[in-house]
């Protein structure tokens, strides 16, 4: 048979059955769990991904193997890696990005008002162009300097005496230096005040100008899930488009469409929760200071801690409630103070000029 060099290369690397070797997977014994490792492996659960109320599954904001390692360290020899992903199978437990977990796109919600017809069109139709966006402006990143990309979110962490706001801002930039060429750098805000657009005026009124100086970017394309309490406001609105004549660059808000959001903020949060919890075993101690997770989380690699001890009164000047914009996901803030909104990341024609 004349096969020839460059076919053999290729399969080779593709592995061993090409070449007529055929090989089959190793084999695994059933392994029967015991009655109290289910229970325990159950309590793992509950402690690190609680169910949300009003769903029937959890949401693994980490890789399997790190939610594994951090079992293993509770609990050596309970259970093999295999059997782990097997019970998080049987247990509901998925990652973020499968779509058919969204209430709206698998039939749950069916009876709301946006789990059907044309309204369930519009959000499909923005859930895959919003998120296709995001993946491919990330991409663009690996070659790309003249923009970065910021996902943010809020998330709660507890420690013993209080509940704290986190407001995480992660950056996504070109870094020639980084093995994949895209760098992240994450921004924790804390501070034990509510998670309203006063926390956020607070945040951004200082971030803004580290941003614009720290990466020196030409454009500035922010994503985050459309929740109407902090973000997806007309006062919000407002902010950019003050930034936007101010710093004189052109931001573009994307918001992802409900339920499908991007988990990096939620996972730079688990490791911060983590690092928490990894603390409070170490030391024997309660937390009952806001300035120990501050010290906590500002040890991780590529974070930096922000503690918010007082929200800013800056109110912004008057303005108009911009009707309409609950339909819109995209925002284009232009520094003349133009404000065009659009109904996804593909749309093209103006939805609306605000
Ligand atoms: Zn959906």
């Amino acid at each position: 048979m004349g096969l020839s060099e460059g076919f053999l290369r290729k399969a080779r690397k593709r592995g061993s059955d090409f070449l007529g070797h055929l090989k089959y997977p190793p084999h695994v014994k059933r392994v029967k769990v015991a009655p109290d490792d289910i229970e325990t492996f159950q309590d793992f659960l509950n402690d690190q991904i609680p169910i949300q109320s009003g769903r029937n599954f959890r949401r693994q904001p980490f890789s399997t193997s790190h939610l594994y390692k951090l079992y293993s360290e509770g609990h050596p020899d309970d259970l093999t890696e295999a059997t782990f992903r097997k019970l998080l199978k049987k247990e509901n437990v998925h990652h973020d990005d499968k779509p058919d977990f969204c209430g709206y796109c698998n039939g749950d919600y069916k009876d709301k008002r946006k789990g059907s017809g044309k309204n369930l069109e519009d959000h499909i139709r923005a859930k895959n162009a919003q998120m296709g966006y995001y993946k491919l402006m990330k991409a663009g990143l690996k070659t790309d300097n003249s923009y970065i990309l910021i996902v943010q979110d809020f998330t709660q962490l507890n420690y013993d005496t209080k509940d704290i706001q986190d407001l995480v801002i992660c950056v996504y930039y070109h870094d020639p230096d980084h093995e994949s060429k895209i760098g992240l750098d994450k921004y924790h805000h804390i501070g034990a005040f509510p998670n309203t657009m006063s926390f956020v005026r607070t945040v951004w009124d200082k971030f803004i100008a580290h941003a614009i100086e720290s990466y020196h970017p030409e454009e500035v394309l922010i994503f985050s899930d459309g929740c109407g309490r902090h973000f997806k406001i007309s006062e919000n609105m407002e902010m950019w488009r003050s930034f936007a004549i101010n710093f004189n660059i052109k931001f573009n808000y994307y918001f992802f469409a409900s339920n499908h959001g991007h988990s990096v903020c939620d996972a730079v949060a688990a490791n911060s929760k983590r690092a928490i919890k990894l603390y409070k075993q170490e030391h024997k101690t309660v937390i009952t200071e806001v300035e120990t997770i501050d010290e906590i989380i500002n040890i991780e690699s590529n974070s930096v801690s922000m503690l918010i001890t007082n929200l800013s009164d800056a109110n912004i000047d008057e303005f108009e409630a911009m009707t309409g914009i609950t339909k819109c996901h995209v925002f284009e803030f232009h520094h003349d103070g133009s404000l065009h909104a659009y109904q996804d990341a593909y749309s093209f024609e103006t939805f609306v000029e605000y």
